[in-house]
């Protein structure tokens, strides 16, 4: 089997999948169209698969070191109430970890690390990538061009290989969602490591970190592209009759640190993660909501479980058949159980089913947070090497 990759995109995706590539002996390019990584971006959870797809990477110390675990927390009403609790040393008996909480800069940090030295390629700008003939692929920048055995589009959601590969796909489109989130300046005194609360048609959260600051989010119901010109005070208003620590959070936040997107889902399935030797990974693939916390953690198995597969199989075109059939079912079912969440948790807004669901959270029985959890967390991923 030839060996030489490009990777388009740094995100987590295209870093995973460029150290699990290398590991199994391919010469890796990664092309990411960011002149500079800057370390922005405000936390991410991971849950045990993510975890063990790192380890298969040969990172998973690494990150756990930097994180930290969520043994406490779980979900509330915005008086405080308490809807279901998340016992995280019973996931961890369970999956062997429970949910880590690390800053997103961090972890990228970490997988950058990971790879060898000029392996990732900053201001490079992918516009197309196209079957070359002779079983190769040639990749076009803005400036030049370059030949590849194997391309990975790990692009992101708004994806401009997949938008060339599947011309007649929908594309993304809006959730209904926009988020704010930012980590706080300094640490904040919490009594949980993780929460999340929903009002009518909002959420809030937070994950800690290992330093004592933290990160949270305000998911909103709103149309796309509502923007505002103090964020913070914004926030302020409409969480002010929240629960605690949710003021203490956005008092120790920075104005200019608040992060806000909206949140864009590929609701049309691909037909196929693969074209020719071209695989889709990570958003790109699968983009979508963030709502089970599932979505770099899909990524991360995506990462996986192509290098596997191309170390196996004896040909690329068969190790993509492979990966096709092994992450296609899997992450579109994990994508369509995230929006189901939304809809049932931060999206709802109606206040009779608010309440209805409420009613339905409280009166659960104990297991029934960690057994939705273990649903999606419990994967094994396959050996590498
Ligand atoms: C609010 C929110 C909270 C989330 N929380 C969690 C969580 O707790 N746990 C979890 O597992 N997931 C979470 N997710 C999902 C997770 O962030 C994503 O699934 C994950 O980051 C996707 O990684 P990626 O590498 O596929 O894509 P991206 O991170 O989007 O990376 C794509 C990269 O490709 C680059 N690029 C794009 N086009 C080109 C081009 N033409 N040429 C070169 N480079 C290009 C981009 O600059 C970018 O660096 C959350 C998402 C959101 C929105």
């Amino acid at each position: 089997m030839s060996k030489n990759a490009v990777v388009v995109g740094g995100g987590i995706g295209g870093l995973a999948a460029a150290i699990g590539l290398c590991r199994t002996g391919w010469e890796v390019t990664v092309l990411e169209r960011a002149p500079v990584l800057a370390d922005v971006g405000a936390g991410i959870s991971l849950h045990a698969n993510g975890i063990r797809a790192l380890d298969a990477l040969g990172v998973g110390e690494e990150v756990r070191a930097a994180a930290r675990p969520q043994y406490t927390g779980g979900t509330r009403a915005p008086d405080g109430g308490w809807l279901a609790r998340m016992d995280g040393a019973a996931l961890e008996r369970e999956l062997g970890t429970p949910i880590v909480g690390i800053p997103r800069a961090v972890l990228h940090r970490l997988l950058r690390a990971a790879l060898p030295s000029g392996c990732l390629v900053t201001g490079a700008e992918v516009t197309s990538a196209e079957q070359s003939g002779r079983g190769r692929v040639r990749v076009s920048l803005e400036d030049g061009a370059l030949e590849a055995d194997l391309v990975v589009a790990a692009d992101g959601v708004g994806s401009r290989l997949r938008a060339r590969l599947f011309p007649g796909h929908p594309g993304p489109v809006y959730s209904g969602s926009t988020v704010l989130r930012a980590i706080t300046e300094h640490p904040v005194e919490l009594a949980t490591d993780f929460e999340l609360t929903w009002g009518k048609g909002a959420e809030f959260g937070h994950i800690a970190f290992t330093d004592g600051r933290a990160e949270w989010h305000a998911v909103l119901n709103s149309p796309p592209g509502v923007r505002h010109g103090n964020a913070l005070d914004v926030l302020r208003r409409r969480f002010a009759a929240w629960h605690d620590p949710i003021p203490a959070l956005l008092d120790a936040t920075r104005a200019d640190s608040v992060l806000h997107h909206d949140i864009h889902e590929l609701v049309t399935p691909l037909p196929a993660f693969t074209a020719g030797r071209i695989a889709l990974l990570g958003d790109a693939a699968h983009a979508m909501t963030p709502n089970l916390g599932q979505g770099a953690c899909q990524a991360l198995e995506d990462a996986v479980t192509l290098a596997a597969a191309l170390a196996t199989e004896r040909t690329v075109e068969a190790a993509l058949a492979r990966y096709d059939a092994e992450r296609r079912p899997r992450s579109q079912a994990v994508a369509r159980a995230a929006r189901q969440a939304g809809r049932m948790g931060q999206q709802l807004s109606h206040p009779w089913a608010v309440a209805v669901r409420n009613t339905a959270l409280r009166l659960a029985p104990s297991g029934a947070t960690i057994r939705a959890i273990l649903r999606h967390a419990d994967w094994t991923p396959p050996r590498l090497v």
